[in-house]
């Protein structure tokens, strides 16, 4: 499995090592030469260069910003396909 090369803002990633709070998933809140996450469990903030965060990427869960087509083929089933539903009447 390969990972895709491009990230983008707002993608949830999974890394290699847990973090001692407990949780494995962290939000990319920026790119760049360096990539600086947060984590999702105790909102710790993580600033690292762009081939370690590489190397240290386990699984990318997607995000708002990623493109559907970065997932080719779905394993996972249930699959709707419409508008987020928001709420608001009116
Ligand atoms: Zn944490």
């Amino acid at each position: 499995m390969t990972l895709p090369k491009k990230f983008y803002l707002g993608d949830i990633v999974r890394m290699r090592k847990p973090h001692p709070c407990g949780s494995d998933r962290w939000e990319v809140l920026r790119v760049g030469m360096d990539i600086r996450i947060r984590c999702l469990g105790c909102g710790h903030l993580v600033l690292m260069p762009r081939r370690k965060f590489e190397r240290s990427v386990r699984q990318v869960l997607g995000g708002p910003n990623r493109p559907p087509e970065d997932f080719p083929g779905g394993s996972a089933a249930g699959g709707t396909t419409g508008p987020a539903a928001s709420g608001g009447a009116g």
